[in-house]
């Protein structure tokens, strides 16, 4: 199954979850002839209902968007706070379907970035931070790259050079951080507009919800030789998303 529908499939998941509990509450209420006109019985009624419709259209319009359809911003941006707010609960729903948690991560941080992509930028470079973790630089190189990226000799061996390079013809902020903590301190000092993050699917999650003041823009890391070790990036996409920062179309280079 594709991680879109598993995602559905979870939000599917935990509507009927709430339906459920929906009924089954209204059914001990009538048997205990508590009064349907009581306050509690009605509030009871009116937010279990809201939630209802909330996940409902969360789950439309998630849909839509994943599929590639064009959907007002403002929709999408309130579709992606609601998804927020339900994330632990899709995380639960997931695991008791045995759907791993990285294919949920990836259709979340391909939703924050379809909000992005919706939305229209033209930063100056200085505005723009690229953050990637250590591990995207070569276990054997011997230069410490998150005191500064210059630092690096740009041997081709891994995606550091690629880096200084982008960092050297689009003048963009870069920085190579060694963890979550370091990273947001990062974020905090240089104060930028937006961020091109790089990382895996767990702490891209938890790094666009961190800063969610802060549009962050996430690019899965490639991991050949497992998680944290020897990692590689599609310096195309990178790129690309500089670019759209800057103005320009993001299929245009
Ligand atoms: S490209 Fe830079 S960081 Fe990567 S191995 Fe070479 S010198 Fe080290």
């Amino acid at each position: 199954m594709a991680n879109e529908n598993k995602f559905i499939y979870s939000m599917f998941t935990l509507v009927m979850f709430f339906v459920s509990l929906y009924m089954g509450i209204n059914y001990i209420i009538s048997g205990k002839n508590i009064n349907v006109t009581n306050f509690f019985v009605i509030f009871f009624n009116v937010i279990f209902l809201l939630i209802i419709i909330v996940i409902l259209l969360a789950i439309i319009v998630s849909y839509l968007v994943l599929k590639g359809k064009k959907i007002n911003k403002t929709i999408i941006k309130l579709n992606l706070k609601i998804v927020n707010i339900l994330y632990p609960f899709i995380i639960v729903i997931s695991k008791l379907l045995k759907i791993p948690k990285n294919d949920i991560r990836k259709v979340y941080v391909n939703l924050n970035n379809k909000y992005i992509y919706a939305s229209d930028y033209n930063l100056k470079a200085e505005d723009i931070m690229l953050l990637t973790p250590h591990c995207i630089q070569k276990s054997f190189c011997k230069y410490k790259v998150t005191n500064d990226i210059k630092n690096c000799r740009q041997c081709g061996k891994c995606n550091v050079g690629d880096l200084v390079k982008l960092k050297q013809k689009y003048k963009v902020k870069v920085f190579v951080a060694t963890g979550g903590t370091l990273a947001r301190r990062i974020i905090m000092e240089n104060k930028p507009k937006v961020v091109i993050a790089i990382a895996c699917e767990r702490d891209l999650t938890s790094g666009i919800q961190d800063v969610s003041k802060l549009p962050v823009l996430g690019i899965f890391n490639k991991r050949p030789n497992g998680p944290c070790f020897d990692t590689e990036i599609d310096i195309l996409e990178v790129e690309k998303a500089i670019n759209f920062f800057l103005g320009g179309d993001y299929n245009v280079l």
